[in-house]
């Protein structure tokens, strides 16, 4: 993972590109499983939060290590090559995270990002969503799907 080839980098940025990355996927699996509901891509908040628990304004974010410069991870090293390309642009792509997540936390709401490299551990995982969720029986209205 230290270098990436071109072919690494456009699979890597198609991935991140789609909608329903496989990081993300994994999240709403034990989100569901745990027995929360949510909504998908909440367009009308900042940054369209891969999961939105509306009655409990609460939000997460799934977040590939790579694109969004975990900071400290492995995940995130950059290519020996390309910096002055990779640097800005990774760069930029964090400090707006940052902006986003303040706006929504202005409005209200609460943030946690799941990070890529946090997956492997389901359990922890579960804990860490349950933790940050809260009971799961919830007064306020159905959130569906
Ligand atoms: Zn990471």
């Amino acid at each position: 993972m230290d270098t990436l080839t071109p072919q690494d980098c456009s699979k890597r940025m198609a991935r991140v590109r789609g909608k329903d990355t496989k990081p993300e996927l994994t999240v709403r699996r034990v989100v569901h499983r745990l027995g929360y509901r949510y909504r998908l891509h909440g367009k009308e908040l900042p940054g369209k939060p891969d999961l939105v628990f509306r009655s409990r304004r609460k939000v997460i974010f799934v977040h590939g290590c790579f694109w969004h410069r975990h900071e400290g991870c492995p995940l995130a090293r950059l290519p020996k090559s390309r910096q002055d390309f990779w640097v800005p642009k990774l760069e930029g792509n964090r400090l707006r995270d940052a902006r986003l997540q303040e706006e929504i936390m202005a409005d209200g709401w609460r943030v946690l990002v799941v990070w890529e490299c946090e997956l492997k551990d389901r359990e922890a995982l579960a804990r860490r969503l349950e933790a940050y969720l809260g009971p799961r029986k919830w007064r306020g209205r159905d959130e569906g799907g």
